[in-house]
């Protein structure tokens, strides 16, 4: 079982940003309105996660450390319908097996508690320990316990880059969380949450960089169940970045072919001839018409109608490029 247990973590746990992601999402799905992070030496030696969101019992602390236990789905047919962010109930059992991990939690804020895991070594009891409403997350010494992975890490910075690239990824799609980021101590992102437009436009500028934000356009468009909204960028946004692509469907940031084949010949069609396009971009649709439960990073989507939903984006962008031309 340990050897199981080792591999299957390897497929969430690649790296201190994998880390920070499944934590993210946790704290978002527990209806968390603040996140702070915590991260020292690119999250080898610390990242802890705090938030106020609903806490976690007391008898069920043990049970959020362990595989396969998820609060998330009560039955299967809720796979077909997956609106949480995290439902495969491994991440913490994956995290703790190959780093000391530490969960506190209230539910009140009155009374706390902890439970702790170490490698496959976790503690049966909880113990008290004062918390505010919410639950706080600290995993220390990623890797401990197998030093072959540990090697593969790149350097701090590289590693820091990344999270840093997982938490913009995450403020970019919940514009109503606020973000405390604090590296090797110094508090270095503080982002308010956002709700008006302008706010929101704001916290685009703070992810994405002002440059982005002054050279684009805010769009919104429904139709037939499907709504697409954020901002793509005009040609006067001239730096030509490949990683400013940021796609979400129902909150969830994904790559995928169709969705980029989409944008990529809307842009063309209209003005943007071998340009990378530059997009925040946020699809929304019906639960029930996306599988998200395709891959454990969680990456991809697969849309039950494919050619709608490309048919969807294309017009969408090529309407709203049209309009903006030059
Ligand atoms: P999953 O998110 O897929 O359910 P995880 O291993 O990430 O699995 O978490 C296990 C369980 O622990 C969750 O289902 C949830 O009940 C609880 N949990 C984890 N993090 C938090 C948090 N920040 N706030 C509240 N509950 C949490
Ligand atoms: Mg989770």
């Amino acid at each position: 079982p340990r050897l199981a247990n080792q591999i299957a973590a390897g497929e969430v746990v690649e790296r201190p940003a994998s880390v920070i992601k499944e934590l993210l999402e946790n704290s978002i799905d527990a209806g968390a309105t603040h996140l702070h992070i915590d991260i020292e030496q690119g999250g080898v030696k610390l990242m802890r996660v705090r938030d106020n969101g609903c806490g976690i019992e007391q008898d069920d602390l043990p049970l959020a450390l362990s595989r396969h236990a998820t609060s998330k789905i009560y039955q299967l047919d809720d796979l077909e319908a997956v609106s949480t962010l995290g439902f495969r109930g491994e991440a913490l059992a994956s995290i703790s097996s190959v780093a000391r991990l530490a969960l506190t939690s209230s539910t009140d804020g009155n009374v706390g508690w902890q439970a702790k895991a170490e490698g496959r070594d976790m503690q049966a009891e909880t113990s008290p320990a004062a918390h505010p409403q919410g639950t706080t997350v600290e995993v220390r010494d990623l890797f401990f316990n197998t030093p072959a992975r540990r090697k593969f890490l790149r350097t701090e910075k590289t590693e820091q880059n990344r999270i840093d690239d997982v938490i913009k990824r995450v403020a970019l799609s919940q514009f109503g969380v606020g973000f405390t980021l604090r590296t090797n101590g110094r508090v270095v992102h503080q982002w308010r949450p956002a709700t008006a437009q302008i706010e929101q436009e704001r916290r685009v500028a703070q992810v994405c960089g002002p440059a982005f934000m002054e050279n684009a356009v805010h769009i919104d468009i429904e139709r037939t169940g499907l709504r697409l909204w954020g901002w793509v960028a005009l040609p006067t946004f001239s730096r030509s970045q490949a990683d400013l692509q940021h796609f979400y469907v129902n909150g969830r940031a994904i790559r995928d072919k169709l969705v980029s084949h989409a944008i990529r010949q809307a842009y063309q069609d209209v003005l943007y001839h071998g340009r990378h396009p530059a997009f925040v971009l946020f699809l929304e649709l019906d639960p029930a018409s996306v599988d998200v439960n395709v891959h454990p990073t969680k990456h991809e989507v697969r849309f039950r109608d494919n050619r709608s939903v490309h048919d969807f984006l294309f017009k969408s962008l090529h309407h709203a490029l049209a309009e903006v031309r030059p």
